[in-house]
């Protein structure tokens, strides 16, 4: 069931009017509704019952602490690529057991901060970083469990920005690389070697990759086995895609059916990091119409909205649905729905059949709750906006639109140019 419905010609969330929403806290704003956060978080959840296994939600999707704790509540755990999203992830609540940490980057501070926290694992995805956090470690008189991200060498068939699993990406190790670092990792003072970790991109609408994948980390388990190194965790990654457009991925179901099929002959403990899916389509972005203009053939409608608060259009060219929030338009045009910042890539929707949206009118962005909010920014001096949650007939702000003051937070002006 679809919670973004109309009713009669107003678009809803849940039991919501979102003109009513806009009208409180003004645009432009991210809605998202629980009941589809809770019911996709359950049904990734529901497709490993029969396995031993933990949902770690890819924070940096959606960070919002509001929906990190709505997975949390429903015994989630987090995949986390920062210290700042561990910090986050721990304010919303979040079991330090239940924390797996990846990312080709981290930082000594960052590796200290999760081991003082004490979290499941590291995803170690280079030679140098597996020494590192075993020196770390060491030092501390800890252990740092690990697994080590393999680079299966698989094309997801995705995006090239979002394709990672590929040899040539700055992920993970390398299959033959890999067996090696396990040895060597065995007898690392600081090291518990205790998984072995994949993930190779993301909006993946097939579920060939990631058995494929899955195989080939079958073949390294069982070599290691023969050595003695006996794996605990089987962690799959992130990366199954959803609906935009005409796009037809995999129901959770029959991706779990899959990837249960391909590792239950291990007896290893699953776990998974999926973001998009969960939130992707449980989120969207109102704007409101400021101008329109007609220039030959090409009619544009210029909303408050732009590429700094949904960025993923200029990013990767991707679609998002737009649909209004009263329907009240005489008809339909071909525009380029384009935000105010001052770049030509700035727009959410190039060449497409919308509706006749004039001055004033609102419109909500669909398929707006994975890399929407998260990866807006305040280019161009324009404060970040509103999120709101929708429960039922109840609303609530989960973050504050961003003030102007908000906007030098931390600047100073040199002494020197102050007379
Ligand atoms: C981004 C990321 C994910 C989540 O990817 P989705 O496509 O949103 O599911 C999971 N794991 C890692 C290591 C990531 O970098």
């Amino acid at each position: 069931m679809n919670h973004f419905q109309f009713k009669g010609t107003e678009l809803y969330a849940e039991d919501v009017a979102l003109k009513e929403i806009a009208a409180k806290v003004g645009t432009p704003f991210y809605a998202y509704s629980h009941a589809t956060l809770t019911r996709h978080f359950k049904a990734f959840d529901d497709s490993f019952a029969s396995v031993p296994h933990t949902i770690c939600y890819s924070v940096k999707a959606n960070s919002t602490q509001s929906v990190l704790k709505t997975f949390i509540n429903l015994g989630g755990g987090v995949d986390i690529v920062s210290g700042g999203e561990l910090y986050r992830a721990l304010k919303a609540g979040v079991a330090p057991r239940k924390v797996v940490y990846s990312g080709v980057g981290k930082k000594d501070d960052e590796i200290e901060y999760a081991l003082n926290t004490g979290i499941m694992m590291f995803n170690v995805e280079s030679e140098q970083e597996l020494t590192r956090i075993s020196e770390i470690a060491s030092r501390m008189v800890k252990k740092a469990g690990i697994a080590i991200r393999v680079n299966p060498d698989v094309d997801p068939g995705t995006h090239p920005y979002i394709t990672t699993g590929l040899k040539n990406a700055k992920f993970g190790i390398t299959i033959d690389r890999a067996m090696q670092e396990y040895t060597r990792a065995m007898t690392l003072p600081g090291i518990d070697v205790i998984g072995i970790d994949m993930h190779i991109g993301s909006q993946l609408t097939k579920v060939n990759p990631f058995v494929d994948s899955i195989e080939k980390l079958k073949i390294m388990i069982g070599k290691l086995r023969s050595q003695g190194v006996d794996l605990k965790y089987f962690d799959c990654g992130g990366g199954l895609g959803i609906q935009y457009n005409d796009e037809e991925p995999p129901l959770p179901a029959d991706y779990g059916k899959e990837i249960v099929a391909a590792t239950k002959d291990l007896g290893m403990h699953l776990i998974f990091e999926p973001g998009r899916n969960i939130v992707g389509n449980a989120g969207i972005l109102v704007s409101k119409c400021l101008y329109t203009k007609a220039r030959d053939e090409k009619n544009f409608i210029m909303i408050d909205a732009g590429m700094n608060d949904l960025a993923r259009p200029a990013l990767y060219g991707s679609f998002h649905g737009v649909l209004p929030v009263v329907k009240e338009q005489d008809g339909m045009i071909v525009a380029d729905i384009v935000g105010p910042i001052c770049e030509s890539g700035d727009f959410l929707v190039k060449d497409r059949e919308v509706p006749m949206f004039k001055q004033g009118d609102l419109m909500a962005f669909t398929s707006a709750g994975a890399y929407g909010f998260a990866m807006s920014s305040s280019y161009n001096s324009r404060p970040r906006v509103a999120e709101v949650m929708i429960k039922g007939d109840k609303f609530e702000v989960i973050r504050e639109r961003e003030t102007i003051e908000d906007l030098i937070k931390g600047e100073k002006i040199a002494s020197f140019l102050v007379s």
